[in-house]
């Protein structure tokens, strides 16, 4: 019955995660959004829910910039929490400071320096303090229209920010603030520093905050009595509140504490659901599958997870299945198999991806394998419009394409399968579980579902994260593979490194050069890349391509195409190459400033060497100033290549030091709880909630009441429509 009762048209979901790479997600989140207004949401929680556009001083102008940081609601500038806080000391000149100290100083412009080529190279005034010293105040983009208004030469302002050296010159990066007078208030004044996007400041974003965190409703509390007392947490609004102050542990537990009960409550509903559900039992006959003509023998554990999920297959409760294995285990062919069964069977497979290239890189992949198989193959992505949309959208409705592949856009209202039998999520902790959800309406009956994970997350919080889900390991690498040679380097001996690349793609070979994402601001990041990649294409000419997240979607796949040809030899990339991109020809990758990346992270980008029958060489590029947790975690990528342990040793190295950094889970569904605060909190929160659904499964109780209002607050609230349903 809750099957039937929860059809296409109240597909009720909300996104679990923001994912923030994609802009296709924007149109996504609208849509959703739309459902969720419909849905039940308890009314205390519409002045959070409100557009950001409610609060004073958001006009169209700022929207852009706050859409980038996923900030559209009242809502999520409260839950948008400072990633640290600064403490200046006023200096009277810059011999006083120390490099990388927060300072406010009184200076006075002398110079305005426009970049030499327009639109390329920051935007610099050069300034002197009293005893004549002079520093540099960069800016980048459209932030130098500021400098212009506030810094006329030969006026003195008070200026604060975080002094740096570049070069021979001492230099201030976008300054915090520039006052006429008053600065000298600055001195002390514990300051929340926030994740910007080129367009915003720091005291814009204090400004909204503080706005938000006014219009807090008081909620009942939905943690459990002993739980709250034993940890002396503070109320839900007051918790925010003091998270957006000072740092306070407590606060940040209390809050993370929330998601993490969110996300378990969801996931054990969506189990319980699931296990009401009708599918469709889907057995292979071997017909196509005979006709593969693979290029290598299965490894052990690849045999046995598609066993695995031709058993699952075969029954008529729908699959929820977890392939979980390391980088370069060989998932996609996996896939391949569970997608012919579901084709042998008459029915239709999609194969969802996180971005773009990942999307036709699949499709490319898969579509050669398949040649001999007689398997008709489609790639839908968002970028597919008119004539060639309508004819894959027919395709799919008669059921001529047994298989698509694509990015969002396959879940999306126009698309009609005529038997979605099995629905694949490549790279799955991108994704939330009601995306998942989402798919899972699309056929008559509900598909499988096999999810495929890289993430090499502790096993301890394997059961947690994906409760709802059984699980298939690749614990075995494709034989023949050779370890990745990994070298920690001193950034000093860049000019060595630059020459062994040379040497690296003179020889015919291919590598990667990955640039890191380390600002607070992303155009900042963007400047970088593209001044190595200058550089680079300086030195060894036009095989060079660059690839980063503000390029359009033509100029990514013309990039990557040359270098997946290996016509390019050298790709620069932000990290948007993380994500399962395979060229096996390439052999060699550089990481700048590794020390700046999780080591989750690290491990994702390493992975995208070492895949063919060459030895792989890893670079490591380290600044100067290390600490001791730093070098241990470097050393540690030196040690090993397996993605579990890098995973358990990091997040002991971490410890419970790293108070904030929520960029450190990116790679979970998390956006307010960090890796040591899922680590510590996720199992108490898991038994917690499974303890409230076995007492109150209606969730009807006072207690159950307030989690439901905590499922809408995390939008987890198509738990909440199962209930419904149910
Ligand atoms: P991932 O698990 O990271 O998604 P892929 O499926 O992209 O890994 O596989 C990585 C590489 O290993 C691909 O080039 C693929 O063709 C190759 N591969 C997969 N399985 C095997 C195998 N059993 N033997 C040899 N190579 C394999
Ligand atoms: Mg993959």
């Amino acid at each position: 019955m809750p099957a039937a009762k929860l059809g296409a048209g109240q597909a009720n979901c909300k996104f679990g995660v923001v994912i923030w790479h994609e802009g296709a997600v924007t149109a996504l989140a609208k849509a959703a959004q739309a459902a969720i207004d419909a849905a039940m949401r308890p009314d205390i929680l519409n002045p959070l829910f409100a557009e950001i556009d409610t609060l004073d001083g958001v006009g169209p102008k700022l929207r852009k910039p706050l859409d980038k940081l996923g900030l559209t609601r009242v809502r999520d500038v409260a839950y948008h929490l400072p990633e640290r806080f600064v403490t200046r000391r006023a200096v009277g000149n810059l011999d006083e400071a120390g490099e990388g100290e927060q300072i406010v100083i009184q200076l006075t412009p002398t110079e305005h320096r426009a970049p030499r080529m327009q639109g390329r190279g920051p935007y610099r005034v050069f300034a002197q303090d009293v005893v004549g010293n002079i520093c540099a105040l960069t800016y980048f983009g459209r932030a130098s229209y500021t400098a212009k208004k506030q810094l006329p030469v030969g006026e003195t302002r008070w200026v604060a920010g975080k002094l740096e050296r570049y070069g021979d010159m001492l230099q201030i990066v976008h300054p915090d603030h520039v006052l006429e007078e008053g600065g000298e208030s600055l001195q002390r004044l514990c300051e929340p520093v926030y994740a910007l996007s080129e367009g915003l400041t720091q005291p814009k974003l204090a400004g909204l905050a503080e706005q938000a965190l006014g219009q807090l409703p008081r909620l009942a509390e939905w943690i459990d009595p002993g739980q709250f007392d034993k940890n002396g947490w503070p109320a839900w609004s007051d918790a925010l509140k003091l998270a957006h102050k000072a740092e306070n542990a407590s606060a940040r537990d209390r809050l993370a504490y929330d998601e993490l009960l969110a996300n378990s409550l969801a996931l054990l509903l969506v189990r319980a659901d699931n296990r009401q559900r009708k599918g469709r039992a889907l057995k292979g006959d071997h017909s196509r599958r005979s006709k593969l003509d693979l290029p290598f023998p299965l490894t052990g554990a690849q045999q046995r997870s598609i066993r695995e999920i031709e058993e699952d297959l075969a029954q008529e409760s729908p699959m929820l299945r977890l392939l979980q294995g390391d980088v370069g285990a060989g998932k996609t062919v996996v896939a391949l198999e569970a997608m012919l069964v579901a084709v042998e069977a008459e029915a239709q497979a999609a194969m969802l991806a996180p971005t773009e290239i990942l999307a036709r890189q699949h499709y490319e992949t898969l579509r050669q394998m398949l040649r001999p198989t007689g398997v008709e193959i489609a790639l839908l992505t968002g970028r597919d419009k008119g004539r060639s949309r309508e004819s894959i959208l027919m395709g799919l409705l008669d059921g001529s394409i047994d298989i698509v592949v694509g990015t969002h856009a396959i879940f999306q209202e126009a698309v009609q399968y005529r038997d979605l039998g099995l629905v694949v999520i490549d790279e799955q902790h991108r994704f939330g579980v009601a995306q998942r959800l989402m798919l899972t309406r699309k056929g008559k009956r509900t598909p499988h579902t096999l999810a495929m994970t890289a993430t090499p997350i502790p096993r301890t919080l394997t059961l947690a994260q994906y409760g709802e889900m059984d699980v298939s390991r690749l614990d075995e690498l494709p034989p023949g593979r050779q370890a990745i040679d990994t070298r920690v380097v001193g950034q000093d001996r860049l000019g060595e490194v630059v020459e062994g690349v040379g040497r690296h793609i003179g020889s015919g070979r291919q590598a990667y050069w990955v640039c890191p994402m380390v600002h607070d601001n992303e155009s900042l990041d963007i400047a970088a890349a593209e001044a190595r990649y200058a550089a680079l294409k300086e030195q060894f000419g036009d095989t060079v391509v660059l690839v980063h997240g503000q390029l359009d979607a033509t100029e990514k796949d013309a990039a990557m195409a040359r270098f997946a040809s290996g016509d390019a030899k050298l790709l620069v990339a932000t990290t948007v190459i993380e994500v399962g991109v395979d060229v096996p020809a390439a052999t060699l990758m550089v990481i700048e400033q590794a020390e700046r990346f999780g080591l989750a992270q690290l491990h994702q980008l390493r992975g995208r060497v070492g895949r063919g029958a060459d030895k792989s060489v890893c670079l490591l590029l380290r600044g100067e100033a290390l600490s001791e947790t730093g070098r241990k975690r470097l050393a540690l990528m030196r040690e090993t290549q397996d993605g579990f342990r890098i995973a358990e040793e990091d997040l002991e190295l971490r410890g419970g030091g790293e108070l904030l950094g929520t960029r450190q889970s990116g790679d979970t569904p998390f956006r307010i709880a960090n890796l040591e605060q899922i680590q510590r909190m996720l199992p108490i929160a898991h038994d917690d909630a499974r303890l409230l659904i076995e007492r109150d499964g209606g969730l009807k109780s006072p207690r159950g009441e307030a989690a439901r209002t905590l499922l809408y607050l995390f939008e987890r609230d198509y738990g909440v429509q199962l209930l419904r349903g149910g």
